[in-house]
């Protein structure tokens, strides 16, 4: 089943990306960013790391299910290893990473070896020392149980971010989120999101989140088998297992945290392993209820990036407000000879993403 993931990608959806991508500007923006000249003589506030969809597993390579994109997941260690030894040596050692999920390979639990797959890449990653925040994807929830996973070295929500005391409480809920939010430096937060909140992979029976995910599914796909799209192209697309979406008390913690972070003029950084704006990736890998977290974003004027993972081509997009949604590449469908990952500096008026191998270089001026 889990070769299914991504493997619908057809001609018609890429094409008809590139066209909304021409038509919207957004292809020109992109070329604008990438092309501007990085400034190195300015110090910048703090620096951090990014990878995606590292999904290492000690086995052979492979194909997606369409055999378009190979698929090298012991090489994704190799990967990880170099962006490793590459922040280690900065000048500026990154004050952390930010892991946007997938970090092991699905296959794992079909060779029993997903505790010895986890333990490979967090001891390869402890190597760094540098703090790592993790998000979760659903190659998470193939190997892990949500509650294991709560008591995993991939629960990273270690702090209150220092302002969860004035933090509107959400609603008592007996199904907890892995969402959290940290300040690394003043005026700059981070938003980790839990996009398996709502979905059949990351609940599980009997819970009220579950038989919500079976409704939204069962509303949308009609398919025996939900990892297949309800339509072969088009938004509709992302009504698949491998997906999920946000519960509303999630949305409204969200909503808490912007609006504090509004009134103390911070600047927010949103991190999830789906993505929410169609236009920053391949619509079969959006969040189900995208439409939810992109109108908070745009009510709240503190939030200048979305970051995701889990469509391995990578994107992006600036929308008209001027928020940066960034897609980055996933390292598994990477080759030995390339790279994907990226550091961030951040000044005071922008961002300033250092890609290597796939991931390109991005200016990200605050909106
Ligand atoms: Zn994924």
């Amino acid at each position: 089943m889990l070769k299914f993931k991504h493997s619908f990608r057809n001609s018609c959806v890429s094409e008809g990306r590139l066209i909304g991508w021409w038509a919207k500007g957004g292809k020109l923006q992109s070329r604008l960013t990438r092309t501007r000249k990085m400034d190195d003589s300015v110090q910048p506030l703090f620096t951090f790391g990014v990878i995606a969809d590292i999904q290492y597993a000690d086995i052979e390579d492979g194909f997606n299910f369409k055999h378009t994109r190979k698929r090298y997941y012991r090489n994704s260690l190799k990967l990880l290893r170099r962006a490793n030894e590459k922040w280690r040596k900065e000048a500026v050692q990154p004050s952390f990473i930010l892991q946007l999920g997938d970090i092991i390979d699905g296959f794992n639990k079909k060779y029993d070896a997903s505790e010895k797959a986890l333990e490979t890449v967090v001891n390869e990653l402890d190597k760094g020392e540098i703090e790592v925040h993790h998000v979760w994807g659903n190659h998470e929830f193939y190997n892990f149980s949500r509650d294991d996973l709560m008591s995993s070295a991939l629960n990273s929500k270690t702090t209150d971010g220092g302002m969860a005391e004035d933090v509107v409480p959400t609603r008592e809920s007996t199904e907890e989120s892995y969402t959290y939010h940290f300040s690394p430096a003043p005026h700059f937060r981070f938003v980790v999101l839990d996009a398996y909140d709502l979905s059949l992979i990351g609940r599980k029976e009997p819970s009220e989140r579950y038989y919500q995910s079976l409704e939204i599914m069962q509303a949308h796909n009609n398919n025996d088998d939900l990892n297949h799209p309800p339509v072969p192209k088009g938004l509709e697309q992302r009504f698949v297992k491998f997906n999920g979406g946000f519960s509303q008390d999630q949305l409204d913690w969200l909503e808490g945290v912007l609006t504090l972070a509004d009134e103390k003029l911070e600047k927010v950084v949103i991190v999830s392993h789906l993505p929410v704006h169609p236009n920053s990736t391949d619509p079969i890998c959006l969040a189900w209820n995208y439409e939810k977290v992109l109108s908070m974003i745009r009510a709240h004027k503190s939030v200048v990036c979305f970051m995701a993972g889990h469509d391995h081509d990578g994107g992006y997009y600036r929308d008209a407000s001027g928020v940066h949604y960034l897609t980055l590449e996933g390292v598994i469908e990477t080759p030995p000879d390339s790279e994907a990952f990226g550091t961030v500096y951040v000044y005071e008026d922008r961002m300033a993403l250092k890609g290597n191998g796939r991931v390109a270089d991005r200016i990200l001026m605050y909106p």
